[in-house]
């Protein structure tokens, strides 16, 4: 990756915009002694970049605003739609009718990739594709020093986790042609399923099994279906590492021995993962026992920016480049410039705290959970192999009517709890023609309903608190609502800061 970096064209004038030539003629301004220390002041920005240039790695410590915009300014300039002589006469020119769209973008208006290949250097845009060359090195950087040491490559895509595991599979669909099945151990979320159904797949819904608490990987029902269907027949196994609890992540481990056995790729979804090393062991784990031809996670569930981009990740470069092969055309530049920026304002130093502080985010979300949960005779589920995700069982208010349970989620989020999550057992939902009972919750019959939080990149001390104000709150107006004998819409005697929940939308989605 460094050289390919330093072989693209004009990276070492990168260095050079404000030249000697051009501080001698300042002198003839202003005092010599201060042109020198500006232009020290300056060396010191470009000695930033020249080490980013050079090694190709995240920056340990945090790069100023300015260092960063005066990077960013220099890349786009090397781009020709902003030649000062530049004469388009193309149909994709770089032209921006808004000078607001053109501020967005720093300037940098072609995008990535060439027509036949998103990693490839495009010739028009020299600044644009140091840019996602150095965001794909930056970025594999911080995989390693999340806990997937010999990850090989990655690259960054301008699509969402699903789309991206989507890319895998019709990638995988050339190697495989006669494979029509993709062996997935449950997961109740949408895209990931419907990943499998837009490349043209079959699902084959492995049920987890239930252990304590929690809901793992049916290793037996996976070797099984693998006896059942035939090898050859099944294009890869799809797991997952971060999900809601009380589902934990799969046994990637056995999993990825059992693809190494039967000659079975292996694509791990790793939504949210690279900000757990427990999630990231597994995957080094996995590579390390078995097989795991990619893993693809989320740019904004990771790295605190926009939604619209993924990074795709692998132990093979060559399988890597296959899939940035499969991408047809060209592709958008902003989630790469976002996770770029953010890494170099962060450095690793700042992206490794936002780690540990999730971490400890965890524990006092666990902790505080548990006691609230005591206070109403409902307990924290027993989940120790899920790293982000906690569930508190709703029991009681099971019991006390179906709708209440329903009701909870409804008051949370019209008091503005978003992402706490309540599932209710029992209804079943149909998603591209499959029909999954208990929906949401990740099995056909879990032993009660329940509450989910997540402690997540970025989460602060104060939203664990409210949280649990505000739960508080709504688990004692629905009991009294069942010690006054009603089954539904509570009567509230706080009204000022309950408001009605009777046609609030759930927040279930996701
Ligand atoms: C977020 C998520 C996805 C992907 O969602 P996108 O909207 O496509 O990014 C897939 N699986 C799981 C488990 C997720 O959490």
């Amino acid at each position: 990756m460094r050289t390919e970096v330093r072989s693209l064209p004009g990276w070492s004038s990168l260095i050079s915009a404000m030249n000697a030539e051009n501080f001698q003629s300042s002198e003839r301004l202003v005092n010599s002694a201060y042109v020198r220390q500006g232009s020290q002041g300056r060396r010191a920005h470009e000695l930033r970049l020249r080490a980013l240039l050079e090694q190709g790695k995240c920056p340990e410590d945090a790069w100023d605003e300015s260092t960063v915009e005066l990077f960013l300014h220099e890349l786009a300039i090397m781009d020709s739609n902003n030649f000062l002589g530049n004469c388009g006469v193309g149909e994709r020119e770089g032209r921006i009718a808004s000078g607001l769209v053109a501020r967005r973008h720093y300037r940098l208006i072609h995008g990535i990739g060439r027509s036949g290949d998103i990693s490839a250097v495009q010739p028009k845009a020299a600044g644009s594709s140091l840019l996602n060359k150095l965001t794909n090195s930056i970025v594999l950087d911080v995989i390693k020093l999340a806990g997937v040491k010999t990850a090989a490559s990655c690259f960054v895509v301008p699509m969402a986790t699903g789309m991206s595991l989507t890319l895998c599979f019709l990638t995988l669909r050339h190697k495989r042609p006669k494979a029509k099945y993709i062996i997935w151990p449950r997961i109740d979320q949408k895209s990931c399923f419907k990943s499998m159904i837009t490349a043209g797949f079959e699902p084959v819904v492995i049920e987890n099994v239930l252990e304590g608490d929690e809901l793992r990987t049916d290793l037996k029902a996976v070797e099984a279906k693998i006896q059942d269907l035939g090898a050859d027949n099944i294009l890869c196994i799809h797991s997952t590492t971060s999900c809601f609890a009380p589902r934990v992540p799969d046994r990637i481990e056995e999993l990825a021995e059992i693809c190494a056995k039967h000659d079975i790729p292996h694509i791990v979804n790793n939504a949210y993962g690279v900000q757990s090393s427990k999630c990231m062991h597994l995957i080094q784990q996995g590579a390390r026992r078995g097989r795991i031809d990619a893993f693809v996670q989320s740019l904004d569930k990771n790295f605190m920016v926009p939604v619209g981009g993924a990074v795709i990740a692998g132990f093979n470069g060559s399988f890597i480049q296959e899939i940035s092969k499969m991408y047809p055309g060209r592709a958008s530049a902003s989630p790469s410039l976002d996770v770029l920026i953010t890494l170099l304002t962060l450095g690793t130093k700042g992206y490794q705290q936002l780690l540990k502080e999730r971490k400890e985010m965890f524990s006092y979300l666990s902790s505080e959970m548990k006691k609230l949960a005591e206070v109403y005779n409902e307990r924290l589920l027993d989940t120790p192999h899920n790293p982000i995700s906690l569930a508190i069982s709703l029991k009681e208010l099971d019991e006390q009517s179906d709708a209440a349970v329903t009701q909870l989620g409804s008051m949370l989020f019209t008091r503005q709890v978003s992402g706490a999550r309540v599932v209710s057992l029992g209804t079943a939902q149909t998603v591209s023609g499959y029909t999954f009972k208990s929906f949401m919750s990740h099995a056909n019959k879990y032993h009660c309903a329940y509450l989910n939080a997540a402690s997540a990149i970025g989460m602060k001390k104060e939203d664990v608190d409210m949280f649990l104000k505000r739960l508080d709150k709504c688990l004692k107006a629905l009991r009294k609502g069942k010690n006054i004998g009603m089954d539904s819409p509570p009567v509230h005697e706080d009204v000022s800061d309950m408001e009605k929940c009777s046609n609030a939308e759930e927040e279930t989605k996701d």
